[in-house]
C-alpha cells in the first residue's frame, strides 16, 4: 500500500493547525501509520530539502523549518503522495483553492504551513529520513476485525 510522508511546519504547530490537519486525512480515509513531534538539526533539513539547496530562497526556507518544532506523519492508503498532495493544496497558498489546508489557511509561499511527498519513491526516502527506526503498517483486512501488522 502506498505511503507518503506529511509533515506539519513550524508555522502549523505555532498556529494550532496540527489536530485540523489530522482530521483531514483520518476523514479522508487514509490510515496514520507514524506520528512525532520533531526538532529537526540544520542538517537534518538540509538533507530533507536537498534538491532546492541551489534555490535563492533556500537559506530562507532552513531557517524557517527551523524556527520551531515540526510534527511529522505517515499516512498509508490508495494514492496517498498525489491525493495527500490535493489535500495540502499548491505551493503557493494563494494559488490553492479553498478547501484545500494551504488555501483555507495560509497566504504567504514562505508560510505554507504543511510538508507534503511528490513522488512514491522520494515519500520512501522521506520516511526514512525522518522515521529512520522504521514503522510498522496496520493492514486491514476485507471482513477481518483485527488489525495485522505487516
Ligand atoms: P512543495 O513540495 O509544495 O512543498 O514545494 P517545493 O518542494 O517546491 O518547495 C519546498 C518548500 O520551499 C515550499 O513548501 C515552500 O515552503 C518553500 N518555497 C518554495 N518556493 C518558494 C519561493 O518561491 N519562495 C519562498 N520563500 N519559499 C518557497
Ligand atoms: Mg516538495
Amino acid at each position: 500500500m502506498e505511503r507518503t510522508y506529511i509533515m506539519v511546519k513550524p508555522d502549523g504547530v505555532e498556529r494550532g493547525l496540527v489536530g485540523e490537519i489530522l482530521k483531514r486525512f483520518e476523514a479522508k480515509g487514509y490510515q496514520l501509520t507514524a506520528l512525532e513531534l520533531m526538532h529537526p538539526t540544520k542538517e537534518h533539513l538540509e538533507e530533507h530539502y536537498c534538491d532546492l539547496k541551489e534555490k535563492k530562497f533556500f537559506p530562507g526556507l532552513i531557517q524557517y523549518m527551523l524556527s520551531g518544532p515540526v510534527v511529522g506523519m505517515v499516512w498509508t492508503g490508495k494514492e496517498a503522495v498525489k491525493t495527500g498532495r490535493k489535500l495540502l493544496g499548491e505551493t503557493n497558498p494563494l494559488a490553492s483553492l479553498p478547501g484545500s489546508i494551504r488555501g483555507d489557511f495560509a497566504i504567504d509561499v514562505g508560510r505554507n504551513i504543511c510538508h507534503g511527498s511528490d513522488t512514491p519513491e522520494n515519500a520512501e526516502k522521506e520516511i526514512a529520513l525522518w522515521f529512520p527506526r522504521g514503522v510498522k503498517t496496520l493492514k486491514r483486512e476485507k471482513g477481518i476485525d483485527a488489525l495485522i501488522y505487516e
